[in-house]
């Protein structure tokens, strides 16, 4: 076949996650702190509830937005904790991934813009570039991982569609502040821009001062599309299950969406889901408390520069100190330390390196003795 496809794929890089995941893997007794998941399995009164669906005969095509209970329970959930949401505006999704996919390609255009802050979770570059939508970064280490208004205000174009807000953050594991969260609604509402809130870290948090987007700014409900899941709070990463709450008035073209990307989740697990939304998220969030101790701790033992430790499970660290590029650095750990991070390109942001506490407390005192061992023999600049 000679015929060109999509020409928007060759905008879209393979994930870097997943290449250094593959690295560890390959190497013997290598511990990986490279891919975003939890470590635990999903609770056994979630997974039960699985098993009695199917043994009631719940095999058939659910309805496309989700079982209305299921649609209510989340609902409900949203509204306890400051995100007001109706059943009707909730969507049941394949992950966050898919209902971070339905309300880009309910909002873009070719040629829009999505302004996302970097360092970035990936998907939304590439799921922008898919769509024919031009992503546009900010940086936001120069301003301690916070939103600098001048910085937004320079990226807004007439072609600006939207802002994606991500806190707690992959890769930096910072939370905005406040006053961050009010210059984006600022600049949305000046701009008039939909919102992009991806929340799915909402229930990982380990210091004060946490809100939401849409719980601190109510008035941009309209135009504000809420991503949350199961994936990260219920390490429920395998099962694919994730929710977008989308604006009322918008909520039937992304039912559209939604039908023509996937048609509906399976329809025995979304009592599990339901299950799950029931269910505490304190222990998982005191285990990773505990965990980034741990990593804040040896960090700060080696001396190396890090994001603030906020929230999600990750640890974003400066490595430009050690006279190497981070795709190096983190090859190297990988050969000398057996230690797997991801290098910080592979989120838009070279000379850092991400590390991602979600393992077992044992392989993480390890790993960081190990990385602390390897950090010792290499020289260092500037400091
Ligand atoms: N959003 C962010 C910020 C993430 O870090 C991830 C996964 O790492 C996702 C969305 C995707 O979540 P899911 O696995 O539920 O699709």
């Amino acid at each position: 076949m000679t015929r060109p496809l999509n020409s928007h794929l060759a905008d879209i890089a393979a994930s870097g996650i997943r290449r250094f995941t593959a690295l560890a893997a390959q190497t013997p007794g290598c511990i990986s702190l490279a891919l975003g998941e939890p470590g635990e399995t999903t609770a056994a009164h979630i997974r039960a509830a699985v098993a009695a669906e199917l043994d009631a005969g719940n095999t058939h095509y659910p309805p496309n937005a989700g079982f209305p209970y299921l649609r209510e329970d989340i609902a409900a959930w949203e509204g306890v904790r400051g995100v007001p949401a109706q059943a009707d505006q909730v969507f049941v999704t394949v992950g966050a991934t898919e209902a971070i996919a339905a309300a880009f390609a309910t909002a873009l255009e070719p040629g829009d813009e999505v302004v996302v802050f970097a360092p970035l979770y990936l998907v939304y570059r590439q799921l922008a570039a898919l769509f024919g939508a031009r992503p546009v970064l900010v940086d936001t280490a120069p301003s301690g991982y916070q939103v600098d208004r001048t910085a937004l205000e320079a990226a807004i174009t007439p072609r600006t569609k939207l802002i994606v807000v991500t806190s707690p953050n992959n890769p930096t594991g910072c939370i905005y502040t406040p006053e961050s969260l009010d210059i984006i609604a600022e600049v949305a509402l000046e701009h008039d821009l939909y919102v992009l809130s991806d929340d799915i870290y909402s229930e990982l948090v380990y210091t004060q001062g946490y809100r939401r987007f849409l719980a601190a700014n109510p008035d941009l409900a309209e135009r504000t599309f809420v991503v949350n899941g199961f994936s990260k709070s219920w390490a429920m990463t395998g099962w694919r299950l994730g929710w977008l709450v989308a604006p009322p008035a918008i909520a039937p073209e992304v039912a559209k969406v939604h039908q023509c990307l996937v048609s509906s989740v399976p329809a025995f697990l979304q009592r599990a889901a339901s299950t799950a939304l029931a269910t505490p998220t304190d222990d998982l969030c005191t285990i990773y408390r505990h965990r980034r101790d741990i990593v804040e701790e040896a960090l700060d033992g080696m001396g190396v520069a890090h994001a603030p430790l906020d929230g999600a499970f990750y640890a974003f660290i400066d490595i430009s100190c050690f006279g190497m590029t981070d795709e190096e650095f983190c090859l190297r750990a990988i050969s000398e330390a057996g230690v797997a991070l991801v290098p910080g390109s592979c989120f838009s942001a070279p000379g850092y390196a991400r590390i991602s506490y979600a393992c077992s407390d044992d392989d993480l005192i390890e790993a960081m003795a190990r990385l602390a061992r390897f950090a010792g023999t290499l020289g260092r600049t500037g400091n």
